[in-house]
């Protein structure tokens, strides 16, 4: 049904060259699939990494109500998915276009894809979250100077889903360390192993069917 699922608009990424903006504009009253855009916007990136991009696009209706789809005329909303310097997006919507930065420099794995989508769709980091202080301890003293807001607090919604050392949105052991010395170690026992996940855990997707209010049983479809 319909009501069930939430769309999220696609753009083609702007050419460097005139001819090819046009190109991609006229393309946006037909309705493209996902692959087609990716294939007409990325022309830098071989097949390979739009394919790894168009996974983790796709994967998200196999788990969740959310949709890809090309940018159709009047759209108010709609992320471009880009080759800039690193992986990041902003967390939830900006309103108009917004970037999703996969570069093809480090970020091309399943994981970063599913990754950065979840900011777009408004989900922090998991040492963010406003309880992690009782899983996870911060060496604030190992941590690069200019990156320490990456591990402030969050006041984070959870949408009753538990901390979850193998979320996608969890960063690893030595997560921007200056020193080689762990950033984070879980507690109470500090051997646990964390932020390794190849994938969207369970509660990575919980957390996305609560927050969209994703109908139940409607998918795989
Ligand atoms: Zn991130």
């Amino acid at each position: 049904m319909a009501v069930c699922l939430r769309e999220i608009v696609l753009r083609g990424r702007k050419q460097r060259k005139e001819s090819e903006v046009a190109a991609i504009e006229e393309d946006t009253t037909q309705e493209l699939s996902v692959g087609e855009l990716l294939e007409r916007a990325n022309r830098d990136r071989t097949s390979r990494e739009k394919a790894i991009i168009v996974r983790g696009l796709e994967s998200f209706s196999s788990f969740s109500c959310i949709r890809f789809r090309p940018y159709r005329s009047g759209d108010r909303e709609w992320l471009n998915i880009e080759s800039r310097n690193g992986c990041y997006s902003y967390v939830g919507r900006t309103g108009g276009g917004q970037t999703v930065s996969l570069s093809r420099q480090g970020c091309l794995y399943h994981n970063t894809v599913q990754h950065e989508l979840l900011h777009a769709l408004g989900f922090n980091h998991e040492q963010t979250r406003n309880d992690r202080d009782n899983h996870i301890r911060v060496h604030w003293n190992n941590i690069i100077d200019d990156m320490k807001y990456n591990f402030n607090k969050i006041a984070t919604l959870n949408q009753g889903t538990s901390y979850d050392y193998n979320s996608v949105m969890q960063y690893h052991r030595y997560a921007f360390s200056k020193n080689n010395y762990p950033t984070m170690e879980p507690i109470p026992n500090s051997n646990v192993s964390f932020g390794k996940a190849t994938e969207m855990s369970k509660n990575d997707i919980d957390r996305l069917n609560r927050l969209y209010k994703c109908c139940e049983n409607q998918w795989p479809p």
